[in-house]
């Protein structure tokens, strides 16, 4: 039973399967598994670098400025490659080890595909 879904409607756990149906008793929701709720609407995070292209987990960016590093007097000077970067939700939406510095948060807008 345990690997029946939780009813999307009042997610009672004592749902069971009927028919290729979902239902559940305790609200008399019934659903169809092909229809089930695709993990409450996941949105997928769409990082973008200053040109406009999406960029991945794993990709290489080059630094299109000099960036200061936060806390601390080193600079990445524009130029400077990237790699193996990691998108993250936030402001500073790449997450990254840059040589020489450590790891930090870039900004995609300050960032180029490499
Ligand atoms: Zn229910």
């Amino acid at each position: 039973m345990s690997d029946l879904p939780n009813c999307p409607k009042c997610h009672s756990a004592f749902t069971y399967e009927d028919g290729g149906l979902y239902i559940c008793p305790e609200c008399s929701h019934e659903w169809s598994p092909q229809a089930a709720p695709a993990a409450a609407a996941e949105e997928v995070l769409v990082v973008k670098d200053a040109s406009g292209n999406v960029l991945q987990d794993g990709d290489t960016v080059t630094v299109i400025k000099d960036l200061k590093v936060k806390g601390s007097s080193s600079v990445v000077k524009v130029g400077t490659k990237v790699r193996n970067i990691r998108l993250v939700d936030g402001d500073h939406n790449i997450d990254c080890k840059i040589d020489g510095i450590g790891q930090m948060g870039l900004k995609s807008e300050f960032v180029r595909k490499a």
